[in-house]
């Protein structure tokens, strides 16, 4: 079973949710593991207050060109051709800028001494995973400054969990922000989403279209309104916008200094300050959920989009037929 958390929008409180679902969900004795899937910028960790490993594992996916020095004629024509302006000149001679190169090999094709540019594969970012001090594990990734390939890596996050899964394991996937490739590997595949919103016009407007993604996958979506009374009347749309769109409500949070105050503590604020309205709203969601879990099957049969009618093909005589 894995639920996916996704916003659209980032710093609406996505992290702090997943948060609370997952440390919820083994306190109240399920086997869970936590999948932080923004790997351009991880911090369900330092929710969590982690600051070491257990183990860790360079992320090679992508190649980069390599000029060797000792072969270079330095003529400059590779840096004539390149197409992302990837090659540089200091002091040695000419090099790659193996954060802007894209591998293509352009340079190589044109360079007149066979053997001075190569591929070779870049470390793109990290996989890395430990135990958290609730006893689930905590599977995170970083991904360099300007590495693509993001979404394989969350990717690469989900099978490591699934790996380690049970049949009656909960993953619970703390997805990043926007409907990037990133948020489309950390809805794939998930059982169900649940979709956090501040009510502000810019977060409801990314909710809208993360929601259109939940669509595509044809996939229980449930909303959060996170700082709800911000606005009242945002929030009274958008949970029109859930009923009318057959989007199971949730709850709401209020807006509470605790978590920033929480952050700053590097702890989960269910933990920290578990009398705070926002964390007595955060458990009872984290609740729901729960109980979602338990009866699943019925409520994904009950909120399971309707199949679209057969194509009906529209069938055009002659005249005279
Ligand atoms: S591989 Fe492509 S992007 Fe990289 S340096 Fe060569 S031409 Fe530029
Ligand atoms: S094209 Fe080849 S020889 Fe010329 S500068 Fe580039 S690497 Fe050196």
């Amino acid at each position: 079973m894995e639920i996916a958390i996704a916003s659209g929008k980032g710093g609406v409180g996505k992290s702090t949710l997943s948060a609370a679902i997952v440390i919820t969900l083994a306190k109240r004795g399920r086997d869970v593991i936590a999948v932080d899937a923004d790997a351009d910028a991880p911090n369900m960790h330092l929710i969590m207050g982690l600051e070491r490993w257990e183990w860790e594992e360079p992320y090679k996916e992508s190649m980069v060109a390599k000029i060797i020095q000792e072969k270079c004629i330095q003529c400059g024509e590779c840096q004539r051709v390149c197409p992302y302006k990837a090659i540089y000149m200091d002091e040695e001679g000419f090099k790659v800028n193996s954060i802007i190169c894209e591998g293509c090999l352009t340079c190589s094709l044109v360079c007149p001494v066979e053997g001075a540019i190569v591929r070779e594969q870049a470390v793109s970012g990290v996989l890395r995973t430990t135990k958290t001090k609730y006893g689930f594990p905590l599977i995170s990734a970083r991904l360099n400054p300007g590495r693509p390939n993001s979404g394989k890596l969350v990717t690469e996050e989900k099978t490591k969990a699934r790996e380690l899964a049970d049949k009656d394991t909960v993953i619970v996937v703390d997805s990043a922000a926007g409907i990037g490739c990133q948020v489309v590997s950390s809805l794939a595949g998930a059982n169900m989403a649940v979709l956090v919103v501040e009510p502000t016009p810019a977060s409801f407007n990314a909710l809208k279209r993360v929601h259109k993604l939940t669509k595509h996958f044809m996939q229980p979506a449930a909303i959060v309104i996170n700082k709800w009374d911000i606005n009242p009347t945002l929030s009274e749309e958008i949970e029109l916008f859930a009923s009318r769109n057959n989007l199971d409500f949730l709850g709401k949070v209020p807006y509470d200094d605790s978590i920033p105050r929480s952050m700053a503590l590097m702890a989960p604020v269910i933990e920290v300050f578990p009398d705070s309205p926002a964390s007595r709203a955060l458990l009872e969601i984290a609740d729901r959920v729960n109980s979602i879990l338990d009866d699943w099957m019925i409520w994904f049969l009950r909120f399971r989009p309707k199949k679209p009618e057969p194509y009906k093909p529209i069938i055009l005589k002659p005249e005279g037929f």
